[in-house]
């Protein structure tokens, strides 16, 4: 049990190997034959071939979303290994959503129900009230006998993302030949975030269930007679895994209590009062690779390429950049109309700025987090020498070279709003959106007027929007650098960057 803290696994092997199931661990399956009638499956074990008999073979490989074939690839929905949607389930498009399987990051019956209920309902009443899909306590339970369950991190997910915490190991129920036991995992500083039990029924203790006003505190019994209660033969909503039910809990979170209107309704309701929110960069499964278009851009081979990846931070799913004396960027292309839709909202993190940056040298062109604009620009606009030189670095660095590129950087000492050229060219503009560390450690929400910034940057020359990247780099200064990015959309002028931090 991968998931699960090693404790809980070895209890549960413990009462497998006590019923006489021989438990095979570090063993990796190479070959079945069959030897003189018999049916044996060759496994590798510290090195050394073994031999399994057996009667018949049942393989787990886990399931993959189907993506292909709806039409997704033809609206242009991006898809990852499910497809992208934001904290509200609506895709690039507003008025389609995804819940369920298809939308992840979990693949759960209660939890696809779940998501039901916040697609629905943000289909009906957005943009007048929209709902987060709350994940904050997820429900899980392997039915194995006993059964584990556990809602909200366990100690090895406390560890992997380094939230310090307090483990407490006691026993409940009564029946001293159940192993009635739990582990709780809280931070030191806070109520309690999850817990961890083997018990007698597939049920979480109803403490910890998310729609009670004290979602996880693990104060007062509330329903603990559910332990007992029978399976309803029905899905339930978060707070209930499936197959043992108990749908009374739930309230208006029941797929089977939707009124069927609310479907119907949203049917109608016109998608263009959202279509105006043009998504670039929504990072909406945290298990996912980066997803496609995004792709990193490695541009000098002589210096070692920072590296991304996608991660949960802080409640938001993000791209996570490290850089050490490296230096790449993660890009996409991006059509946007500029004059349709000419604001970027984006959120941004760093752990500290780079110290001994200094934007006016080559030597110290680093910056613990830039988004950098790439543009096209009629080549009317640019004169002969600027033609000349763009043609002469296209030679050395390759067509990425652009035209003209706006760079909105976090800085370690220029004064916000300081816009000069790039230390190795005029044909970038660094804009000085942050400076020094005194928001480090914190989402910052941005919301800039692209159009404005390259008007101001360039004069107006008549840039096309043609590309978005993003980059921690420190190969001047050879320092180390740790930054996120999330959440990049173009909006129109009037429409707000909602905050989507969980
Ligand atoms: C073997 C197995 C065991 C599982 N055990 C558990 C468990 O114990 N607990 C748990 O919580 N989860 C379990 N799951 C996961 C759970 O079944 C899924 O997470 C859940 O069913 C997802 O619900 P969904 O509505 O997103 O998708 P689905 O239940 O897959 O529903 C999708 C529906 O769409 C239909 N469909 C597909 N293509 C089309 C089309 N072109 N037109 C119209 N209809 C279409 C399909 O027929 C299907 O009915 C298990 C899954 C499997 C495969």
């Amino acid at each position: 049990m991968i998931r699960e803290d090693p404790e809980v696994s070895e209890l549960v092997t413990q009462r497998f190997r006590a019923e006489g199931i021989d438990v095979l661990l570090n063993h990796r399956a190479r070959q079945f034959i069959v030897d003189s009638g018999e049916k044996i499956l060759i496994a590798e074990h510290e090195g050394q071939d073994v031999r399994i008999p057996f009667d018949a073979v049942l393989v787990a490989v886990g399931r993959a979303a189907n993506l292909k074939g709806f039409g997704l690839e033809e609206l242009g929905v991006p898809t990852g290994r499910t497809v992208e949607t934001n904290e509200f389930l609506q895709t690039n498009y507003p008025n389609i959503y995804a819940a369920g399987d298809v939308a992840g990051p979990f693949q759960f019956t209660h939890t696809a129900a779940h998501q039901a209920w916040y697609a629905a309902v943000n289909a009906l009443f957005d943009p007048f009230k929209k709902f987060k899909a709350d994940y904050s306590v997820i429900p899980w339970a392997t039915f194995v006998e006993p059964e584990v369950a556990r809602v909200g991190l366990n100690e090895l997910e406390a560890k992997e993302k380094g939230i310090p915490y307090e483990v407490t190991t006691y026993g409940i129920g009564q029946d001293p030949r159940r192993h009635h036991r739990r582990r709780t995992c809280r931070r030191p500083d806070r109520r309690i975030r999850a817990g961890h039990e083997a018990r007698h029924r597939a049920e979480q203790d109803p403490r910890h269930h998310p729609y009670l006003p004290d979602a996880g505190r693990g104060q007062q019994v509330r329903r603990r007679q559910l332990e007992e209660s029978a399976c309803a033969a029905e899905t339930a909503g978060l707070g209930r895994t499936f197959p043992c039910l108990a749908a009374g809990v739930i309230g208006m979170r029941s797929a089977r209590q939707q009124p069927a209107l609310l479907l119907a309704i949203a049917l109608f309701v016109p998608w263009a009062v959202w279509a105006d929110t043009l998504w670039l960069g929504r990072f909406s499964d945290a298990t996912a690779a980066i997803p496609a278009p995004w792709k990193i851009e490695h541009l000098d081979r002589r210096v070692p390429p920072t590296q991304y990846a996608v991660r949960l931070w802080d409640g938001v799913v993000a791209i996570e950049a490290r850089a050490s004396k490296s230096m790449a960027l993660l890009g996409r292309p991006a059509t946007v109309d500029l004059k349709k839709t000419p604001f970027l909202c984006w959120q941004w993190r760093i752990d500290a700025p780079v110290a001994s940056a200094d934007m006016n040298r080559k030597s110290g062109d680093d910056y613990a987090a830039r988004v950098y604009l790439t543009f096209a620009v009629p080549p009317e606009q640019l004169g002969f020498a600027t033609r000349a030189k763009l043609s002469l670095a296209r030679t050395i660095y390759g067509n990425q070279v652009p035209d003209a590129a706006l760079n909105y950087i976090w800085d370690n000492r220029h004064p916000i709003g300081t816009m000069q050229d790039n230390a190795y060219t005029d044909r970038a503009r660094m804009l000085v959106l942050r400076s020094g560390a005194g928001q480090a450690g914190n989402w910052v929400q941005e919301r800039r007027n692209v159009l404005a910034d390259f008007d101001k940057a360039f004069g107006g020359i008549g840039g096309k929007l043609q590309g978005l990247a993003i980059a921690s780099d420190t190969d001047n200064t050879g320092e180390d650098a740790h930054a996120g990015f999330a959440d990049f959309r173009f909006v129109e002028t009037e429409a707000a960057c909602p905050i989507t931090k969980n």
